[in-house]
């Protein structure tokens, strides 16, 4: 499915592994070549751009243990950045077929394999989930598409609506819905007429369509070798009627795969199940863990990093507990605090949880503070210079300036950031001394 990009990328992170230090050079030339391979692949370019910098992003100033390569750490981040951009950050994308008979509108271009992808979900939905269901086409135009559909039915043991010449497309979808109630149908699915190129009319009738039935998923299948086109056609379904997926056809091909890396970030709309064949059976459900698995195709390094972040997780807290009680707490402390605040439910949560201040758990609260201002002071940090990070006393005036511009933001942002950290060093320092930070951390990691 991802032969040619996934061959690329093995290519560029065989180099990197094998390597026993890395260099951010290096790290670039290698971000360098997998942004390359995702535009050679058809995707977006906004996309490419977006990934290469969180990859870049993440990859610095990330710990590493002896157990694990820099090159292995970051194939890590390069598949969970995978997984992000097929996931999105939604919720699992399972079709929602409660509430029988539920409707399922197919709509899409005319040879995007609408019909076929018709013909297989109802397969797998019979044969996976028990589910009865009732297909029935709504292609006026064609007769002979109308006919492909039946002998589909036939042919998995799946029933169709009885063809009645004249009908409307909205006609016919009410015949649908009346015959699914009375026969029991748990779903039934409509598959509307394509058309070559999207047209007033296609998007009238289908929206009529979706008005009569009211759809508990509209589907839109998309060509996958079409690259950005099919993420733009997505684009514009979404656009007109509203969909609620895409089922991504012929990724069986040499496919270059863009358009399922470009979808979920350009569209919103998850991809559910990508098409790999002409066979009735060729249709998978797209599980973005597996998908960014295959693309890798560096599993055993994935679990292997997963492992060692754990200890590097258990190490780093106890040795940034111990710089505490010698009362050191720099920049870097306090970045990885606020990451770890992030992970934790934000600000408020962790601060709650850490005696002697809940009182300024409530400030906080008060003053609005949330994951975008985490996230703005880690901005912050990042635009420091090393040294100034292990010793914000050094920040003047006009490093001041360097560092808010750096982040894109203003100096009075960077002053607040200075005082909580001088807040929080003073507070580290005192619970120290009086044993209470071993207890206060506790929880926290
Ligand atoms: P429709 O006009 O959108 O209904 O398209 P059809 O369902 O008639 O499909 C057009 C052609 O694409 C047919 O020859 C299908 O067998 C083929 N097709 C559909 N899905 C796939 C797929 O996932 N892989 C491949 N290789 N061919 C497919």
């Amino acid at each position: 499915m991802f032969e040619n990009l996934s061959e690329r990328l093995s290519g560029v992170f065989d180099r990197l592994t094998k390597q026993g230090a890395l260099s951010e050079d290096d790290v670039k030339t290698a971000l360098r070549e997998v942004r390359v391979a995702l535009l050679e692949a058809d995707v977006s370019l906004p996309v490419a751009r977006d990934f290469v910098k969180a990859v870049q992003e993440k990859a610095t100033g990330q710990a590493v243990t002896k157990s694990i390569t820099p090159g292995q750490q970051v194939v890590k981040i390069v598949h969970d950045e995978l997984v992000h951009v097929l996931k999105g950050d939604g919720e699992p994308d399972d079709l929602k077929i409660d509430n029988a008979p539920a409707p399922i509108l197919m709509v899409g271009l005319q040879g995007s394999g609408k019909t076929t992808t018709t013909g297989k979900l109802a397969k797998r939905l019979k044969e996976k989930a028990g589910k009865k269901v009732l297909m029935a086409s709504l292609d006026i135009y064609r007769p002979a598409a109308m006919q492909q559909l039946a002998v589909l039915g036939t042919q998995i043991g799946v029933d169709t609506l009885p063809i009645v010449a004249g009908e409307s497309a909205v006609q016919i979808a009410k015949r649908a819905k009346q015959q699914a109630t009375l026969g029991g149908y748990d779903v039934y699915m409509l598959d509307t007429a394509g058309r070559l190129h999207i047209d007033e009319t296609l998007m009238q009738e289908v929206e009529d369509v979706r008005n009569a039935v009211n759809p508990r998923e509209t589907l839109l299948v998309v060509d996958g070798l079409t690259g950005q086109v099919a993420v733009e056609v997505a684009e514009e379904f979404d656009g007109k009627i509203g969909i609620s997926g895409v089922v991504l056809t012929r990724m069986d091909g040499d496919g270059r795969g863009g358009a399922a890396l470009s979808m979920r970030a350009v569209t919103g709309k998850p991809i559910k199940f990508v098409g790999l064949g002409e066979k009735m059976d060729a249709l998978e459900a797209f599980e973005p863990d597996r998908i960014a698995g295959r693309i890798l195709g560096m599993g055993d390094i994935v679990a292997l990093v997963e492992k060692a972040q754990e200890t590097i997780e258990a190490e780093q807290a106890e040795r940034m507990m111990k710089r505490f009680q010698k009362g050191q707490f720099n920049m870097n402390d306090l970045r990885m605090q606020l990451e770890q605040m992030i992970k934790m439910g934000g600000m408020e949560g962790i601060m709650g949880m850490m005696p002697g201040m809940g009182k300024m758990a409530k400030q906080v609260q008060d003053a609005g503070f949330d994951d975008k201002i985490l996230r703005h002071q880690i901005a912050l940090i990042q635009s420091m210079t090393k040294r100034e990070r292990a010793n914000p006393g050094l920040l003047q005036a006009s490093r001041k300036k360097r560092i808010a511009a750096g982040a894109g933001l203003q100096v009075s942002d960077l002053n607040k950031l200075l005082k909580m950290h001088r807040q929080m060093s003073d507070m580290m320092k005192k619970m120290g001394k009086g044993g209470m930070l071993k207890q206060a951390m506790k929880g926290m990691f």
